[in-house]
Order: structure tokens, then C-alpha cells, then sequence
């Protein structure tokens, strides 16, 4: 099992039961096992159009699925949501990164981790503090 760290982020709809549903989407997902849950942080949108706040937290996770797989399986834990492709760095239902995957370097066109902006991601780190 690796250990792995994700962002959770929403500034649409209800964000929070985004968030819950994300969450329970991950948790019910064969292969992945939730460790620790950070609080929940409201956030100023960092970047993009204007947009509303966004509630970010982050999870430590247990998971059997390799990196690749664990990609696929928060993109369509997104498209459930009804995350819908839009401009770049703008409003979502929920957004779910990978932030890292044991002590791994990925750099693949579709998947980079570390995930490349989250050192200087105070909505990012905080709520990795807590649970690292
Ligand atoms: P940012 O990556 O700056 O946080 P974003 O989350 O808004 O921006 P998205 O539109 O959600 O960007 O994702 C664009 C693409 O980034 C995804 O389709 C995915 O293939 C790719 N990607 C690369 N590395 C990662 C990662 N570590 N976690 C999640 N997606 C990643
Ligand atoms: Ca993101
Ligand atoms: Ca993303």
C-alpha cells in the first residue's frame, strides 16, 4: 500500500457537501483506505477569472492503485460531481489533486508529482500540515 497525500478543493454548488461527496466517493473506492481527514479551510481563489471562496482541505490515503489509476479515478470522481471542463483555474463543483504519492518524481504529460504548485500554495500546505 502506498501512502499517499490529496487536495480537495470547491467554490460551487453547496462546497461543502462537495467536499462530504468527494470524500465518500474516495472512501467507497476499492483500493483506496482514508487515514486522516485535515479540517476544512475557506480560502480565497488564488488565480483565474473572479470567482467565489473556495473550501479546501487535504486527506492522507492508503491506496493500492498506482498513480496512473488513482489519476483516473479522482477525474471521474470529478466528472461525477458534474464538474464540467471550463477555463483553466476557474469555479468547480470539486477538484481533487494529487499532491504526492510516496517519495515518487512523476512527470508524464497527464500526471506530475509532486504536484508542481503546491509549495507555494498556502490553501494547500495548511491543511497538509495537519495531517503529514
Ligand atoms: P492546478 O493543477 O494548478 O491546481 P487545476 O487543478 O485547475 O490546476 P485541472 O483542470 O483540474 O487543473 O487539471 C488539469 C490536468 O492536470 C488534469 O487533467 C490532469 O491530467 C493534470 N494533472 C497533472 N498532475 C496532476 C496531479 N498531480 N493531480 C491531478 N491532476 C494532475
Ligand atoms: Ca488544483
Ligand atoms: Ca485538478
Amino acid at each position: 500500500m502506498a501512502i499517499c497525500y490529496i487536495a480537495l478543493g470547491s467554490n460551487l454548488g453547496d462546497r461543502k457537501k462537495n467536499i462530504k461527496k468527494a470524500l465518500g466517493h474516495l472512501a467507497g473506492t476499492k483500493g483506496i483506505k482514508i487515514e486522516k481527514i485535515s479540517r476544512i479551510y475557506e480560502t480565497r481563489a488564488v488565480g483565474g477569472p473572479p470567482q467565489g471562496k473556495f473550501l479546501n482541505a487535504a486527506i492522507k490515503i492508503k491506496t493500492s492503485l498506482s498513480p496512473q489509476l488513482l489519476l483516473k479515478t479522482i477525474k471521474k470522481i470529478e466528472k461525477d460531481s458534474g464538474r464540467r471542463k471550463s477555463v483553466r483555474w476557474g469555479p468547480r463543483e470539486i477538484d481533487l489533486d494529487i499532491l504526492l504519492y510516496e517519495s515518487m518524481i512523476i512527470k508524464t504529460r497527464g500526471l506530475v508529482v509532486p504536484h508542481p504548485r503546491m509549495f507555494e500554495r498556502e490553501f494547500v500546505l495548511k491543511p497538509l500540515r495537519e495531517i503529514i
